[in-house]
């Protein structure tokens, strides 16, 4: 099969993956392989870095069996590339300053016929020297994209069509770091990226990040978002829920091939013992589309998935 583009898994290195990012992981890679795709793997350090926790992230999934086409790309590596994309938006008039805090956006009330919780506009038509005044003030500016849409569709592989909220987002944010929502954009173009897969709390993100591609003349990946891992409460699964990472699970004195097969489990493939088993046998069509309820503190037997 030959190559047509990459799909990724881009985590951010604030921790171990746990069993959900890793079953999101195996299912990035399973969607990019089996359509003969090529598997990128993205560092989103931009936020949030804790020390040494890349490097057991990639061990970690190495482990499991998934391997990747290198080079590993780091976004704070890759500054230049995003104040491109955001010079290119300036130019073109779509972008202002704010100098609103989190506190005051919080506190504004949504615009009249603007989608909920989206940011109300309150520095969008600042005059120059309203602005002057604030940046004397000392407030230092986030960046916002002048939107000319409330909402954007998308499609979802896994989902269908999804319609939701475009509203003003911060391009670059007040410290002068480049947004989550921009450089995900960028990264995904410039790495030839046209598959997304990633869990389905990213989806309400995913029209702002289709729309901005839109006005960067950039194409839009394909994108299918994954059920996530749920604890025994319906909760998203969070590191306080007990043995959820890789080496918990190994300390509990389960080997990684049984993580991987219990992942393969709840993916509807119980048999599957390694991941070319898994790739052998992968149907996107056939996947459960019910979140994966886990009791961390049980051990991972894959009799107890459906
Ligand atoms: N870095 C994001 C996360 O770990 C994922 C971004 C994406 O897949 O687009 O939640």
């Amino acid at each position: 099969m030959s190559t047509t583009g990459f799909g990724r898994f881009a985590p951010s290195p604030s921790g171990d993956l746990h069993l959900g990012n890793l079953r999101t992981a195996l299912l990035a890679w399973l969607f990019a392989r089996s359509t003969g795709r090529g598997f990128l793997l993205r560092v989103e350090d931009l936020d949030r870095v804790r020390a040494g926790s890349q490097e057991r992230q990639l061990a970690d999934l190495a482990a499991l069996g998934l391997e990747w086409d290198p080079p590993v790309v780091r976004q704070s590596e890759r500054l230049p590339l995003y104040e491109r994309a955001i010079a290119r938006l300036t130019a073109a008039g779509r972008t202002y300053e704010c100098f609103c805090t989190r506190r005051e956006i919080q506190q504004a009330v949504t615009a009249p016929h603007g989608p909920m919780g989206a940011y109300p506009g309150t520095c969008r038509d600042l005059t120059e020297s309203e602005r002057e005044q604030k940046r004397a003030a000392g407030r230092p500016a986030a960046l916002r994209l002048r939107s000319d849409v409330t909402d954007f569709e998308i499609t979802d592989q896994l989902m269908g069509s999804y319609r939701g909220a475009v509203d003003d987002l911060v391009l670059r944010r007040g410290d002068g770091i480049p947004a989550y929502n921009l450089a995900v954009v960028v990264d995904d173009a410039d790495q030839h990226i046209d598959q997304v897969v990633r869990g389905d709390d990213l989806l309400p993100s995913t029209p702002r990040q289709a729309y901005l591609a839109t006005l960067l003349d950039l194409p839009i990946p394909t994108y299918a978002h994954v059920p996530l891992v749920l604890n025994p409460d319906g909760q998203r699964l969070a590191k306080r829920d007990g043995a959820v990472t890789l080496h918990d699970r190994i300390e509990l004195g389960e080997t990684p091939r049984q993580v991987f097969t219990a992942l393969s489990a709840s993916l509807g493939y119980p048999e599957a013992t390694s991941t070319s088993q898994l790739l052998a046998q992968f149907r996107p069509e056939n996947l459960p589309h019910q979140p994966w309820t886990l009791d961390p503190n049980g051990l991972l037997q894959p009799s107890a998935y459906p």
